[in-house]
């Protein structure tokens, strides 16, 4: 049943625009539906956000999708995800062979994902704190995603890119952001592309937005 149901929200991305075959392959095998509250599991397989509790979410299946798709993961990259929420991101970036870095600063948040990570043997190095500073002892990374919005690009997660790294974060007001896609080109170059009109649930830390 879940299968039949995942199969067809994934085909929906594809018509949608998603194209890179190893995203699609990744979503079609991770079960989105264990990282869903049980009460919300029905929902699962449809294309939207859904609560996990602490006011926060699971993201839309299609921002997953866009959003790994801009990372361009290669199989063996060292990733750093941040905001680790319900852990399918990491999932996704886990089953396409990445090595997987996460911080949450939700210490109950970082618990349940922690707790699942272990019961369903994915393999992410975890960490409790504010992302916005980065994770400097295991820097630099190939790919940085960022899952909630920012004001801005914090300054520390440009500078632990690799050479030619991707960095992907949604930036602009606490409703609505657009995806920006940072590749760092030499040590001070970078481009910058942009997606437009996203809806994420705030960054909040040093270099994002303050707590309310
Ligand atoms: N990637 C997640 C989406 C989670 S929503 C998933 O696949 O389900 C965004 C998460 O970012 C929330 O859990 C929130 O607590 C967390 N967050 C917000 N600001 C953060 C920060 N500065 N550092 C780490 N996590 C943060």
């Amino acid at each position: 049943m879940s299968k039949t149901e995942r199969k067809l929200l994934i085909d929906s991305l594809e018509k949608k625009g998603i194209s890179d075959p190893n995203v699609l392959k990744a979503m079609r095998k991770v079960e989105r539906e264990k990282f869903v509250p049980l009460l919300m599991r029905v929902n699962a397989y449809r294309d939207i956000a859904l609560p996990i509790g602490y006011e926060q979410t699971i993201s839309q299946p299609f921002t997953v999708a866009i959003m790994t798709q801009a990372l361009k993961v290669k199989e063996g990259e060292k990733i750093l995800e941040i905001g680790t929420g319900s852990g399918y991101q990491a999932a996704i970036l886990v089953e396409m062979g990445a090595r997987v870095y996460s911080i949450e600063r939700h210490h109950d948040i970082f618990r349940n994902a922690q707790k699942l990570f272990d019961k369903l043997s994915i393999r992410v190095s975890t960490k409790c704190g504010d992302g916005t500073i980065g994770w400097s002892e295991n820097a630099p990374f190939d790919g940085i995603i960022v899952t909630a919005g920012s004001p801005e690009i914090p300054e520390s997660l440009k500078n632990q890119l690799a050479m030619g790294g991707r960095l992907v974060i949604p930036v602009g007001g606490k409703r609505t952001q657009t995806l920006k896609v940072v590749t760092r080109l030499s040590e001070n170059k970078y481009d910058i592309e942009s997606i437009p009109e996203f809806a994420f649930v705030p960054l909040i830390g040093r270099e994002a937005w303050d707590k309310e």
